[in-house]
C-alpha cells in the first residue's frame, strides 16, 4: 500500500489472499507436522513472526487488519472493563451498547485505506455467523464480507474474488482454535482438522492465479493446560480482596482494582500476587506492563481498559476465579493468551506470485 513501508518484503502481485488459520502456533505445527505436509513443508526459521500480547483473536487480528498494536487500536483483551458502565465486556462477543464496535477499535482498517486509495478492493471470506458479528464490524470495516461455510468453500470463494479483478482477501479458518480449545492440540480432533486445512490449502495453491500472492498465517499459538493445573485464585482470599472485576483470559488474567483502594493497599495486592504466582506468572503492574511495552505505545484512551494488575501465565497452568468460571470454560483444554513462545510464534508461509 502506498506511503507504508514494507517490512516483511512482500512482492508486487495484483492480488492477495491472506489466510488466517486462527490459533496454529509454529510449534504446533512443527510437532505435528506430518497432518500437514504443504503448510509444514513451507515452514522454517525464516519463515515465522512473533505476534504480540495479548495471543488472543480479539488483540491480535485487530492488529493484523489495523497495523497498529492494542495500545492504539483499544482491543487489548478477550474480555475488558468499560470503566463508562463499570461491566467487563468480552471483545468478541459482547459487541454493542455502550461498546460501538464503531469506535471502540479506534483506528481505521487496511481495508479502509485501500478504499481510500481506490485501487483495491478488500473482501474478507468467513462462515456467515461473522458476517454481521460486532468485531467483525469493528476490524472488517470496508470490506465486502463473502460467506462460505466449508473450509474448501472458503478457499474457492477466495479464488473467485482475485480471479474477478485486483483485490486484497482475508480468509479466516476457526477450526482449528476451535478443537485446540476443545481437545488439546494433541488431540486427533487437532490433527483432522489441520489435514482438512492442509488439503484445501493444496488444492487451492494449484489453481492459484500466477500473479497472486497467498500468505498463511495465524492470530497466537496454543498450549494445551490439563485440567489439574487449572488455579482456581480465589480460593486465596488474599489474592481477590480488593479486586473489582476480573477480566483477560485464564492466560493473561485482567485485574481491575476497587477505586477506592488506597495506593498501599494497591501495591500490597500486587505483592502477594507476585509472591503467589511469581514462579510460574509474569505478574506486572499496569504501569509496568506499559513501561515494558506489552501494548506498544498506550493512548490515555486506552490505558483504563488494561487490568490494574496482569497475570500472565509462564508454565503450563490457567487461571480461573471459580465464583463465576463457566464450565465452557473450565472445559477447555487448548489455551492462548500469554508470552510464551509457543503463544507468540506463528507461521507466515508464502506461495504463488
Ligand atoms: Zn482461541
Amino acid at each position: 500500500m502506498r506511503g507504508r513501508s514494507n517490512p516483511l518484503k512482500l512482492p508486487a502481485a495484483r492480488g492477495a489472499i491472506v489466510v488466517l488459520i486462527d490459533g496454529l502456533g509454529a510449534a504446533a505445527l512443527k510437532a505435528r507436522a506430518g497432518y500437514a505436509r504443504t503448510l509444514a513443508g513451507a515452514l522454517s526459521k525464516k519463515s515465522t513472526l512473533a505476534t504480540g500480547v495479548p495471543t488472543t483473536t480479539a488483540a491480535a487480528l485487530s492488529t493484523l487488519m489495523t497495523g497498529v498494536l492494542p495500545g492504539v487500536h483499544g482491543v487489548v483483551s478477550y474480555s475488558v472493563l468499560d470503566a463508562a458502565t463499570d461491566r467487563i465486556v468480552n471483545q468478541l462477543s459482547g459487541w454493542g451498547g455502550s461498546v460501538d464496535p464503531q469506535v471502540w477499535q479506534r483506528c481505521p482498517t487496511v481495508f479502509e485505506e485501500a478504499q481510500s486509495e481506490g485501487a483495491v478492493r478488500g473482501v474478507a471470506v468467513g462462515p456467515a455467523r461473522y458476517s454481521s458479528s460486532g468485531f467483525s464490524a469493528a476490524i472488517l470495516r470496508g470490506a465486502d464480507y463473502v460467506a462460505a461455510e466449508s473450509i474448501t468453500d472458503r478457499f474457492a470463494a477466495a479464488l473467485e474474488q482475485v480471479r474477478q479483478g485486483s483485490a486484497v482477501v482475508y480468509l479466516y479458518i476457526p477450526e482449528v482454535d476451535s478443537a485446540a480449545h476443545a481437545k488439546g492440540w494433541q488431540s486427533d480432533a487437532w490433527a483432522e482438522a489441520l489435514e482438512e486445512v492442509d488439503g484445501a490449502l493444496r488444492a487451492a495453491l494449484a489453481r492459484l492465479p500466477r500473479d497472486v500472492l497467498l500468505l498463511v498465517t495465524a492470530d497466537h499459538g496454543i498450549v494445551d493446560v490439563p485440567e489439574h493445573r487449572q488455579i482456581l485464585f480465589d480460593e486465596n482470599p488474599m489474592l481477590v480482596d480488593g479486586v473489582r472485576h476480573v477480566g483477560g483470559e485464564p492466560r493473561l488474567l485482567h485485574l481491575y482494582l476497587e477505586s477506592d483502594l488506597a495506593e498501599g493497599e494497591r501495591r500490597a495486592l500486587l505483592e502477594r500476587w507476585r509472591t503467589a504466582e511469581g514462579e510460574r506468572a509474569w505478574v506486572r503492574s499496569r504501569e509496568e506492563a506499559i513501561a515494558e511495552g506489552w501494548y506498544g505505545p498506550v493512548d490515555a484512551e486506552v490505558a483504563p481498559r488494561i487490568g490494574d494488575i496482569l497475570v500472565a501465565a509462564r508454565s503450563l497452568v490457567a487461571y480461573y476465579d471459580s465464583r463465576t468460571a463457566t464450565a465452557g470454560s473450565r472445559g477447555m483444554i487448548g489455551q492462548h493468551g500469554s508470552w510464551t513462545s509457543e503463544e507468540t510464534r506463528v507461521p507466515l508461509l508464502r506461495f504463488g506470485a
